[in-house]
């Protein structure tokens, strides 16, 4: 193992400990919190290290980036079963794209998107690219911030309703980022009305995620299914970057 491979064995064992910890406060099964490990700006090597490690979703924000990430990763590690999930900011031009590597988009925020990603869906499915419809969560904005993204929680059923719409969409559920600068307890807390509304209309819905390198106990005990870690695991990124 290299000294890099090291370090990011050390960090994993420290976020599946504090995953465990906030479960264990919470009440729930470890099993139910899914770790996507954010590996933006951070070359292959370590998303390789990780696949290496058992962690098997990574998930990326920037379509340019991730698409050579992923393709670099099948030459590395043929045949591993990884999973790539798209957690930025897309434009609807890049939706065909997006299609070539990833398994779900959690930053569905507007239906236009949705549309655009449905036809994609349907034209990589058509062309035998892929054989699974296009997980898709919602992005919801908590704070009403445009800046940051993210669908206003009362436009939340219509969005829904487009995705739903389409057979090479399925939608698994809803995603946020806590707003900067607050306490992310009372951002938690709305998601998971909104989380919980959803999966009442669709049974398929099930996923929450939020919680990142800084706030997973809180998103956890709020019942995130999903925490997204980059810093944690990889390091920082670095003043210029995303
Ligand atoms: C970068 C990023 C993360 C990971 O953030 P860290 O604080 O580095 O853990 C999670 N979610 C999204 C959408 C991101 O862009």
């Amino acid at each position: 193992m290299t000294d890099r491979a090291a370090e990011i064995a050390a960090n994993l064992a420290e976020v599946r400990a504090r995953v465990d910890a906030a479960c264990a406060r919470a009440g729930r099964d470890p099993a139910g919190v899914r770790l996507l490990a954010v590996t933006k700006t951070f070359p292959v090597q370590d998303a390789a290290a990780l696949v290496d490690l058992g962690v098997l979703d990574l998930a990326e924000n920037r379509e340019q980036e991730a698409g050579p990430k992923a393709e670099a990763m099948a030459a590395l590690r043929p045949g591993a079963p990884v999973r790539w999930h798209m957690v930025g900011r897309l434009q609807r031009n890049k939706a065909r794209s997006v299609l070539r590597w990833a398994a779900q988009v959690q930053s569905v925020d507007s239906g236009r998107l949705a549309d655009a990603l449905a036809k994609a869906a349907a034209a990589a499915i058509g062309a035998g690219e892929r054989a699974e419809p296009l997980e898709v969560l919602l992005q919801a904005s908590i704070d009403g911030d445009p800046a940051r993204g993210g669908c206003p929680l009362d436009e939340l059923p219509d969005l829904a309703e487009r995705v739903i719409r389409s057979s090479d969409l399925r939608l698994r559920g809803i995603m946020a980022v806590a707003p900067l600068g607050t306490q992310p307890e009372a951002a938690f807390e709305r998601l998971a009305v909104a989380a919980g509304r959803l999966r009442a209309e669709y049974p398929s819905a099930t996923e929450m995620s939020c919680g990142m390198s800084n706030d997973l106990e809180q998103a956890i005990d709020y019942g995130s299914t999903c925490v997204r870690v980059g810093t944690a695991l990889l390091g920082g990124r670095g003043l210029a970057s995303p």
